[in-house]
């Protein structure tokens, strides 16, 4: 599996959450396109145009499959953070609940449209605090927004529970599924969400696509984003009348060759199996957890238990900083991200976990697994820990 990964050639590369890398059938199926199909979408009444169209087309029954749906209740974005400002500019409703544990790209949306967040906190392991939760519920938020894996302590948050509390109060669930989809057997009916985002190049895609999934009778309530070509009906002077979805909410030449690439990436996981990639992953947590306390002065943020969690493990290492400590790994071609990972509240209620009083947020090395590395790659990034430890005990 390996070989089909140009971007892994002599690195011990642990930073899939931030993104992927691309295999060569993925590669492949977007130089076709550019070389056989390259036409626009939707437009043209020639062959290849024809070709271009059906190929999109094809890639959206993919993502829709994939997701048990269909396709008109999947719409392309450029990735979760597009999708996710679609969301919060769109959606009514004055009140939205969202955790602590949030990416920015889910929480600077819905925080600048204005009205009022309601704040779901995290306990010390990486979890939602329950009673916070119960809390958060019981005010009715009109929308619920959370992540279903948290792209800094790897918690699987309960999102078919939370969602039938949600349904049974009528409260919005939108989930960002960035880190959720590309790791774990996603069926959208057995999530129970209203709304699902995510992006390509965290799922061997390629960047600027995502998808924006959505409930028919939800998705068709949602007034455009953007207005242009493609999403319209018959346009005068005066008015216009709009298509029907998914082509509504999405306006202007869409990204193309991407989605014909994330169809190719997920048709790379199906051949491997989601529920093998899982096993996979859980397997490479437990071991990089094992090993991980070998390393004098580790300290973990998250649940640290393989089946609460994905394949993510941040990290203090000691009191040497976040980035020093990435590149020394570095220089033995080890790729970890380090810094606060686009979470910034979160990390302002770890500082405040693990070093009450502190004014200065604490930030944490980041691995992460995806189903092309191996427990090589856990040993390599544990031997550059001990060389890191060393260079800075010596300083
Ligand atoms: N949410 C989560 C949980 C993420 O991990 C990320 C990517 N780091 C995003 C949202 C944003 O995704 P993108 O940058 O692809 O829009």
């Amino acid at each position: 599996m390996m070989q089909d990964f140009p971007g892994l050639q002599g690195i011990t590369y642990l930073d899939s959450a931030a993104s992927s890398q691309t295999p060569n059938q993925v590669l492949a199926k977007m130089d076709h396109y550019y070389q056989h199909d390259r036409a626009n979408v939707h437009r043209g009444a020639y062959a290849l145009s024809s070709r271009a169209t059906d190929a999109y087309e094809e890639a959206r029954a993919k993502v829709a499959q994939f997701l048990h749906t269909e396709p008109e209740q999947c719409i392309f974005t450029r990735g979760t953070t597009d999708a996710l400002n679609l969301l919060a500019r769109t959606l009514p409703g004055q009140r939205v609940a969202l955790t602590t544990m949030e990416h920015h790209s889910n929480l600077v949306p819905w925080q600048q449209r204005g009205g009022e967040l309601i704040w779901i906190e995290i306990d010390e392991d990486g979890t939602l605090n329950q009673d916070s939760l119960d809390r958060a519920l019981e005010q009715k938020p009109d929308i619920l927004t959370i992540t279903w894996v948290s792209n800094v302590l790897g918690t699987i948050n309960p999102i078919a529970e939370i969602a039938q509390r949600c349904r049974a109060q009528g409260t919005l669930l939108v989930v960002d599924a960035a880190q959720g989809v590309p790791h774990l057997p996603t069926n959208v009916h057995e999530l129970g969400c209203h709304f699902l985002v995510f992006s390509g190049h965290k799922m061997l895609g390629p960047t600027g696509i995502g998808v924006l999934w959505g409930e028919r009778e939800q998705l068709e309530k949602l007034p455009p984003y953007q207005y242009g070509g493609s999403m319209v009906g018959l346009v005068t002077k005066e008015k216009t009348t709009f298509a029907e979805l998914p082509q509504r909410l999405e306006a202007g030449t869409p990204p193309i060759a991407e989605a014909i690439g994330l169809g190719a990436a997920i048709d790379y996981l199906q051949a491997r199996g989601m529920a093998s990639i899982r096993q996979h992953e859980k397997d490479l947590t437990g071991y990089a957890l094992q090993r991980f306390k070998e390393v004098p002065g580790l300290r973990i943020a998250g649940p640290q238990d393989p089946e609460k969690q994905g394949g993510v493990i941040s990290f203090q290492l000691g009191k040497v900083h976040p980035h020093d400590v990435a590149t020394v790994l570095d220089r033995r071609n080890v790729c970890v991200r380090a810094g606060h990972h686009c979470c910034q509240p979160l990390m302002r209620r770890l500082t405040d976990l693990w070093t009450p009083g502190a004014r200065a947020p604490i930030a944490l090395i980041r691995s992460s697994f995806y189903l092309y590395n191996q427990r090589e790659d856990v040993d390599h990034l544990v031997q550059a820990l001990d060389e890191a430890r060393k260079v800075f005990d010596r300083g």
